[in-house]
């Protein structure tokens, strides 16, 4: 099941975001001169200007540091999904970088800082492509 529900907008894929939504892994750019680590992947490392940038895998786990309930659908397809939580997550692997998705496994209210998160893949198929998308969201663990 979907957070946000099958009727919701996909990203749309390019050359630049493709293997983000649809490896179902979270492949981070990594620099390999000064091996920083940013997201989201840009043409240089922010941390010494490199461009010699390769990816490292996260293993997806870290921590909510901070969330948003939306009570107002700002889109007419979210009508039925609000209230649904945003949370803005650091990652354990990954210093710095910090991701945004939705939690899976918890009602909108009931989604706080600090709570330990892991990596969740939805599977939903582009009815215009036909391709499988995995997208990042969160699931709460103990
Ligand atoms: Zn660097």
């Amino acid at each position: 099941m979907r957070v946000l529900g099958d009727d919701w907008l996909l990203p749309a894929l390019d050359a630049s975001n493709r293997a983000w939504f649809t490896s179902g892994r979270l492949g981070l750019q990594a620099c390999t001169r000064c091996d920083g680590v940013q997201f989201p992947p840009e043409d240089a490392c922010r941390s010494c200007g490199s461009f010699e940038l390769g990816t490292r895998e996260s293993a997806g786990r870290g921590r909510i540091e901070s969330v948003a309930v939306v009570h107002h659908p700002v889109h007419p397809l979210l009508r039925a999904h609000v209230p649904y939580a945003v949370v803005l997550v650091s990652l354990d692997d990954a210093p710095g970088v910090n991701l945004v998705g939705n939690v899976r496994n918890r009602a909108a209210g009931e989604v706080a800082i600090g709570e330990r998160v892991r990596v969740v893949f939805e599977e939903v198929r582009d009815p215009e492509t036909g391709e499988t998308l995995r997208i990042p969201q969160w699931e709460v663990v103990p």
